[in-house]
């Protein structure tokens, strides 16, 4: 409901990019991809997300269990993955996430993305950097203190925009190996220095903690800072 209220369009997407298979991050594949049979879009989609372990499917197998035209849940919608009923192809990219590096996934003139790990508890985590001409927005995902590399790796980068997951408030008794508490996104955004930080996936229990929440980040950073809600834009 809210992908069509926001006038996104199917034609015009350049990817779709998961940073892990926890249902709430990945259960309206399905049901844009439904949507998206209507399109008319010819041109193929590239689609990535992490490698896989014995809990969580990779995006390969995340794919096949929706769209095989055999076993699939959506095997109608098998066109996905052969290009067959006029539907676009899915070209997935599987990121290893062995690798602590930056690694590239799509690199064309107007648009670069590119994956590094995240640590998620135990759950194949990426995070994401999308670059458009002098532009860049860092989607850091779920993920907890522990994801050290990821702040080396954007240390004073500057991005235009990071989005930082508020998940949790501040205190004790929270599943910090999952995510990271106010002042902890505190100290990546003083590391980090966005232009603006934005904080999404908020959950009532952290918004109902959110002045506290706020107060922690401005601990350590005090940069830009808003806090989105639905359908809220964001201009580069
Ligand atoms: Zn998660």
């Amino acid at each position: 409901m809210r992908y069509g209220e926001s006038g996104a369009k199917f034609a015009d997407h350049r990817a779709i990019l998961f940073t892990h298979f926890h249902a709430d991050h990945v259960a309206d594949l399905d049901a844009i991809l439904n949507s998206g049979g209507f399109a008319n879009r010819a041109a193929p989609l590239p689609i990535a997300g992490p490698s896989g372990d014995e809990l969580y499917p990779g995006i390969k197998d995340h794919l096949t269990a929706l769209f095989d035209e055999h076993t699939g849940a959506f095997r109608y919608l098998s066109g996905y993955l052969d290009g067959n009923f006029g539907l676009p192809m899915l070209e997935p990219t599987e990121i290893d996430v062995a690798i602590e590096t930056l690694q590239p996934i799509i690199q064309e003139r107007d648009l670069k993305v590119s994956a590094i790990t995240v640590h998620h508890g135990g759950v194949p985590a990426l995070a994401y950097l999308v670059e458009t001409g002098e532009k860049s927005v860092i989607f850091a995902g779920d993920q907890s203190f522990l994801s050290e590399k990821f702040v080396q790796v954007f240390q004073d980068f500057k991005p235009d925009i990071l989005i930082m997951h508020n998940v949790i408030p501040e205190g004790d008794g929270q599943p910090r190996g999952l995510h990271r508490w106010p002042g902890s996104i505190g100290e990546v955004a003083a590391a980090i220095k966005p232009k603006n930080l934005v904080l999404a996936h908020n959950m009532k229990r952290a918004l109902s903690h959110q002045a506290e929440g706020e107060t922690a980040i401005r601990n350590y950073y005090s940069g830009p800072l808003q806090v989105a809600d639905d359908l809220d834009c964001f201009a580069l």
